[in-house]
């Protein structure tokens, strides 16, 4: 079987594939591994743009490892293979829901919190910071959990599935809420001025900044007591599933065949945003669907660097003769005290770049990435990036502490890949 990621540009043919059905399969996968001298890893569902899931070893598949275990007093424990998708309407069916999520459900929850997912929020963080306990196999094939309070679970939690193979995570849930959405257009230029303003007044703020015009479109999610205002299906349809994804996806690939119509397409797009609002279930209003396939970097830089990241990145686009169809997407987060994660110990702003699939432009990345790293981003683990060991250890404080725990509990790099080679050393 070849393995290959949703954005089609990573593959890979590991040694043999399981499907563990219980923690006893994989703990008996552990152990036939080191026996036999290969290397294992569990993939969640191929959404990393890096090779963080490339194994030539045993591979791993989560899909009969799913489904809730137990929940009570605010928690609720999944198997590892669970689908975001299938724990949003786990919850919902119990009347309880995360408090914060990324754009889509499709990941499962172990890949998603080991590579750090995260989505936008002024007081909640990514899904790691919601973690309350892990279950996981260590390489000598022990079941072991991880708690506050251990550093097994401060660097666990973004763990690139380096320390061992989640079994299952807890993770704190709240009572299900409402959000209140609201879609309006601003000017880049108005927003970098009230940058600290619009993310203090907001308990969810998330731009996409349309490159070759001054345009933003600025989503912004805060609690509602309710009523329940759903978009009708109409409108649903017209913005997530055409506008987001249909004519988008028409406007890249005339933008492929014709890069110079790019900057036309994207000052279209720019006048056709409209102001819209609903109140909606949570995890609706958070998520949306993906239809287009594209390649994304992102990098995590301090908060109070933000603006500065974004002029100078709207200034390379401006000096390049670059064609940039989609939108930089920018979110924050509070700090999180994974040892790992994009935003350990400081607030935190997110720049997303992406290019439409068949249309790959390294030197937009390479570009944006100099940018970034001159202002000590930290790239996004499951996204495309080119730092090291070096770089890394630089703007991760807990790097060499997450390196000696992986030298305590897997010298024999059972769990490693070319990936984690490169980004652990
Ligand atoms: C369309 C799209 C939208 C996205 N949106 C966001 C977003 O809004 N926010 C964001 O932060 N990221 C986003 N991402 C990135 C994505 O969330 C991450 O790359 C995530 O890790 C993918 O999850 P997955 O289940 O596909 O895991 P994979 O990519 O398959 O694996 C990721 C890592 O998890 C490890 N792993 C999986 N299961 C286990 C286990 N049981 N034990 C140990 N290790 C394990 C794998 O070995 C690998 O190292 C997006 C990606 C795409 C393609």
């Amino acid at each position: 079987m070849t393995f290959v990621n949703w954005a089609r540009n990573q593959s890979g043919t590991p040694a043999e594939v399981r499907t563990p059905a219980s923690v006893e399969d994989v703990v008996r996968a552990v152990r036939d591994a080191a026996a036999s001298g290969r290397r294992v890893r569990m993939i969640g569902t191929g959404h990393s743009f890096t090779g963080v899931a490339l194994t030539d070893g045993i591979m791993l598949r989560p899909g009969a490892l799913t489904g809730i275990r137990s929940y009570g007093d605010g928690l609720v424990t999944v198997a590892a293979g669970t689908p975001l998708r299938a724990l949003n309407e786990l919850l919902a069916e119990r009347g309880l829901a995360l408090a914060n999520m990324g754009d889509i459900t499709e990941q499962t929850v172990a890949g998603a919190i080991q590579t750090g997912t995260h989505g936008t929020g002024r007081d909640s963080g990514g899904l790691a910071d919601q973690v309350a306990e892990l279950e996981l196999v260590l390489a000598d094939g022990s079941v072991t959990t991880a708690a506050p309070g251990e550093d097994l679970f401060d660097a666990a939690r973004v763990g690139l599935g380096a320390l061992g193979i989640l079994t299952a995570v807890t993770f704190r849930v709240e009572p299900a809420f409402l959000l209140h959405n609201r879609r309006r257009k601003l000017a880049l230029s108005d927003i970098l001025r009230s940058l600290d303003d619009l993310t203090a007044a907001n308990e969810h703020l998330d731009f996409f900044w349309l490159p070759h015009t001054d345009a933003c479109l600025v989503k912004t999610n805060n609690r509602s007591p309710g009523p329940a205002r759903p978009p009708g299906a109409v409108r649903h349809w017209l913005d997530n599933v055409f506008l987001e994804n249909t004519l988008f996806g028409a406007a890249c690939a005339l933008g492929a065949r014709s890069p110079g119509l790019i900057p036309k397409i994207n000052a279209v797009s720019a006048a056709a945003l409209g102001d819209s609002e609903s109140v909606d279930a949570s995890y609706k209003v958070f998520t949306a669907r993906r239809d287009v396939r594209f390649l994304e970097m992102e990098y995590a830089v301090p908060r109070e660097r933000l603006a500065q990241a974004l002029r100078e990145t709207g200034d390379l686009i401006g000096r390049m003769d670059w064609k940039i169809t989609f939108p930089v997407e920018v979110r924050v987060t509070p700090p999180s005290d994974a040892w790992l994660s994009t935003a350990y110990g400081r607030p935190t702003a997110y720049v997303a770049c992406h290019v439409y699939r068949p249309t790959p432009n390294p030197a937009y990345f390479a570009g944006v990435e100099e940018i970034m790293t001159r202002l000590d981003g930290r790239p996004h683990w499951g996204k495309l990036h080119t730092r090291d060991a070096a770089y890394l250890a630089k703007v991760y404080p807990r790097h060499a502490d997450f390196a000696a725990l992986r030298d305590r509990l897997d010298p024999g790099r059972l769990f490693t890949n070319d990936y984690l080679d490169t980004v652990l050393g």
